[in-house]
C-alpha cells in the first residue's frame, strides 16, 4: 500500500474554502444583492462583484464553467461567483423592451402587442409602457 498517497491532515475547512453549501448560498446572495453588477462580457461569460472588494472574477458557463478566483482555479471547487452566475441565469431573464435583467418574478411573457413579439419576455415596466400605447 503506498502510504503517499494517504494526505496526513484533511483540508482545513477555512473561511478561504467553506464546504459547497456555504459556497452555494453565498453565491446565491452575490446574485441576489448584486444582480445589476452582474455584467455578461459576453456570450456565456459574465463578470462577478467579489463580495469583500471592489474587484470582480470573470465567470465562463461555456464551452467549460470556470471563474477566475483563487477558490476555483486552485481547488477546482465550483465557487461562490460560478454559483452565483448558474442561479442568475436560473431565476432571471433580460427584457426584450429595456434590455435589463430582471427576476423571473417581474417578466411577463407577451400575448398580444405591436412592440413586441409573442413570447418575448418584457418587465412589468415595459409592460405598462406597452399597455399605454395601445390603450
Ligand atoms: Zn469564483
Ligand atoms: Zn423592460
Amino acid at each position: 500500500m503506498d502510504t503517499k498517497r494517504i494526505p496526513c491532515t484533511p483540508r482545513a475547512n477555512t473561511a478561504e474554502h467553506p464546504p459547497d453549501e456555504a459556497r452555494h448560498s453565498r453565491g446565491i446572495a452575490i446574485a441576489t444583492n448584486r444582480l445589476a453588477e452582474i455584467k455578461k462580457l459576453s456570450p456565456g461569460c459574465y463578470s462577478v462583484p467579489a463580495s469583500k472588494s471592489s474587484a470582480a472574477y470573470v465567470v465562463t458557463v461555456r464551452p467549460v464553467e470556470a471563474c477566475s478566483c483563487e477558490d476555483s482555479l486552485r481547488t477546482g471547487n465550483r465557487c461562490k461567483h460560478r454559483h452565483a452566475v448558474r442561479y442568475m441565469l436560473k431565476k432571471s431573464g433580460v427584457c426584450e423592451g429595456c434590455g435589463v435583467r430582471h427576476w423571473n418574478e417581474y417578466l411577463f411573457e407577451v400575448a398580444d402587442s405591436l412592440t413586441y413579439f409573442e413570447g418575448d419576455m418584457i418587465c412589468s415596466g415595459c409592460a405598462a409602457d406597452t399597455a399605454s400605447e395601445t390603450a
